[in-house]
């Protein structure tokens, strides 16, 4: 099985992170240069890479699937205001938790300019 580089990461927690993430959707992620990671963090990060690996018929899905988890994680670190009541909801909320109004599909960011 060929397998191609998907990523890099600076530090074996955030290679660890992802893996899981893609081994959880059941692609066969392997680990490379985390031996030569630091352990106690004397080496300065930018020298640390760690490398995921996987084989080439899985790396498009594996792009999806990042893709997805971003897009969920940025959406739920907005906040929509309720057209309705005026409510505050998470981004990635589709209806109001306080009226059950509609929100509209692209959140404002929460900091506006005062005019
Ligand atoms: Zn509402």
């Amino acid at each position: 099985m060929k397998r191609v580089r998907f990523s890099v990461y600076r530090t074996v927690g955030e290679a660890r992170l992802q893996a899981g993430l893609l081994e959880g959707s059941g692609l066969s992620v392997e680990i490379r240069g985390e031996a030569l990671a630091p352990l106690g963090g004397e080496i300065p990060s930018t020298e640390t890479w760690v490398e995921l690996w996987l084989p080439e018929e899985e790396v498009a899905r594996a792009r999806e699937l990042l893709a997805e988890l971003e897009e969920d994680g940025e959406k739920a670190s907005r906040v929509v205001e309720c057209p309705g009541c005026r409510e505050e909801n998470p981004g990635n909320f589709e209806l109001c938790w306080s009226c059950g109004e509609e929100l509209p599909e692209s959140p404002r960011p929460r900091l506006r300019a005062v005019s």
